[in-house]
């Protein structure tokens, strides 16, 4: 018998290679700072690329800490294009050089995502530290020169949460020529968790998404905007109509991606730190056919209090991530849900 959880395949990996980074940023997801002393070493990340390979997975995002600190990323990163992933990774932004950006590119890294949290330095210095808005610009600068396709990424605060001030991002962006801006929801974990104070309630979240839709069009063919946000389906004029049987879209966490930390445990979602496994002992491909979390996570009638009556589930599904952080529950209802 054909097990119809096992159609789904893994699209996306997100490997947060080293736990290292320079910053110390108020919103971020774990706790990055020092490597941890069991991170995988060069040679388990070798195998790891071969799992991944192996996998079929289309895409290797690399993340951290900060991947661009990790000694062996031009390498990881040719090996994965090389075996046709598209391959892009996240970056802070403040430590790019004209040299690192070329030897990425001719690595075939394809993408990069630039993490500001505000439209000034004022702003943004203050979720992530004294001068990163000066070197994370001067980083987009270098990188857009070198021809690498460049998304900003922010994550919204309450810091940040106002039309003007989103405005101003919008205007930042066009100003930098950037390909995309992706605007983020304030998940509270990791460093995160400390930080509550800067998390949005769920109306103001419905602002953020309705300015979002508001100037995707009046922007298009300048700019790009985005988010992964799952409630983006609630608002978003193209997003399919339709009640669909099975998952179409909406959060992708065990669904479409999964997560390697630091020292190979494998998760659904950065944001969603269940432990499925470790690949020094799992094999990625198995733990993604098996994972009893994975299987549950693809069935969204496992779903609890609204979601799981919801027409929209399998469009949406809501973030289980924020349902774990926030809730206790990865299967409750998204708490930034406004319906
Ligand atoms: S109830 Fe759940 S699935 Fe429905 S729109 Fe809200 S978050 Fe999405
Ligand atoms: S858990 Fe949240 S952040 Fe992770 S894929 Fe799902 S919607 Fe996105």
């Amino acid at each position: 018998m054909v097990n119809k959880e096992r159609e789904y395949s893994l699209i996306m990996v997100v490997w947060e290679i080293t736990h290292k980074c320079n910053l110390m940023c108020k919103t971020c997801c774990s706790f990055s700072g020092k490597a941890l002393r069991d991170e995988l070493s060069h040679e388990e990340c070798l195998k790891v690329l071969n799992q991944i390979i192996e996998a079929g997975v289309k895409m290797l995002f690399f993340s951290g800490g900060e991947p661009l600190l990790h000694e062996h990323i031009i390498e990881y990163t040719k090996k994965a294009s090389e075996a046709g992933l598209r391959v892009s990774t996240a970056t802070n932004g403040t430590i790019v050089t004209k040299g690192l950006i070329k030897k990425l590119k001719e690595a075939g890294m394809e993408e990069m995502h630039f993490s500001i949290d505000g439209p000034t330095a004022e702003l943004n210095d203050e979720i992530r530290g004294k001068g990163t808005f000066r070197k994370v610009i001067k980083g987009i600068k270098i990188a857009k020169k070198e021809g690498m396709r460049v998304t900003m990424v922010s994550v919204i605060t309450s810091l940040t949460k106002t039309s003007p001030v989103i405005e101003k991002l919008f205007e930042l962006a066009l100003k930098l020529e950037v390909n995309a801006l992706s605007l983020e929801r304030f998940i509270p974990t990791g460093r995160g968790a400390k930080n509550r104070y800067l998390a949005l309630t769920k109306e103001q979240n419905k602002k953020i998404l309705k300015l979002i839709y508001r100037n995707k069009k009046k922007l298009e063919g300048k700019l790009l905007i985005s988010t992964g946000d799952p409630l983006k389906c609630l608002l978003d004029p193209d997003y399919p109509k339709s009640p669909y049987k099975s998952i179409y879209g909406g959060c992708g966490a065990g669904v479409t991606s999964l997560c390697i930390t630091p020292t190979g445990d494998v998760t659904p979602c950065p944001v969603l730190m269940i432990k499925v496994g470790n690949v020094r002992k799992d094999n990625l491909k198995n733990l993604w056919l098996t994972s009893e979390l994975f299987l549950k996570l693809r069935n969204r009638d496992n779903l609890k209090g609204k979601c799981r009556k919801c027409p929209k589930r399998n469009i949406c599904g809501g973030c289980r991530g924020t349902a774990h952080n926030l809730r206790d529950d990865y299967l409750e209802t998204d708490p930034m849900c406004w319906i």
